[in-house]
């Protein structure tokens, strides 16, 4: 969740901006830049089999949700549409150098800051850490049926992805309102850590669960 009403993120940012940099005339880091392609849970993990962690490489997962928009404001999930509002909102309402890595909703895994870069998403953790944001209010949303549960299953591909191709422990996921410097409820009460780390525990096991590998699966 993002909200600029907040002031959080800007405390982050100010104490946090190299000296060089908060003396520069318009006193905003350099924007990062963003991918901005959807895809699949499938081409997800292509896509992420492809890229080199030589710089940044995040060792755990910050799990958030957009709360607004909901998932009824946006029928249709994220569109190409909505992509560049996003980038206005982060780099020139927000001033920041990047936002969350990615954008899920209940069709698509949406990559926006590169996965090789450190994001903006929760302030003890942007140096360490993924920002996934999931589209819905799981305050007042479901997560566990209709187009939250195609979500929650969505996500759960990428931060098993995730956790799989960078050898991160599930178990050191996180929720954004577990960040002791966050006024957050994100996200929503209806997700809830434990089971959600369990799925993503449980597809990992299912993806590698090869046939010939399994020979308690042919009974
Ligand atoms: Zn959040």
């Amino acid at each position: 969740m993002y909200d600029k009403r907040l002031p959080d993120y800007r405390k982050l940012i100010s104490t946090n901006r190299p000296a060089s940099s908060a003396k520069s005339k318009e006193n905003k880091p350099k924007w990062k830049g963003i991918v901005g392609e959807s895809y699949s849970p499938e081409e997800f993990e292509n896509y992420c089999c492809s890229l080199q962690w030589t710089g940044w490489r995040p060792s755990f997962i910050v799990l958030h949700n957009t709360g607004n928009p909901t998932l009824a404001s946006r029928p249709n999930g994220y569109t190409s549409e909505h992509i560049p509002n996003l980038v206005h909102y982060y780099r020139d309402q927000m001033r920041w150098s990047s936002g969350p890595h990615l954008f899920i909703d209940d069709r698509q895994i949406w990559v926006f800051t590169p996965l090789t870069l450190s994001g903006v998403h929760s302030p003890s953790w942007n140096a360490l850490a993924f920002g996934v944001e999931m589209l819905g209010d799981y305050d007042a949303e479901s997560f566990d049926s209709g187009r939250g549960l195609e979500v929650q299953k969505k996500a759960i591909a990428a931060c098993a992805t995730l956790s799989s191709v960078l050898g991160i422990d599930c178990d050191t996921m996180r929720l954004h309102r577990e960040d002791p410097r966050t006024t957050h409820a994100c996200p929503g009460k209806n997700v809830h850590k434990s089971d959600f780390i369990q799925s993503v525990k449980d597809l990992l096991v299912e993806r590698n669960a090869g046939g010939d590998d399994a020979p308690e699966n042919k009974h």
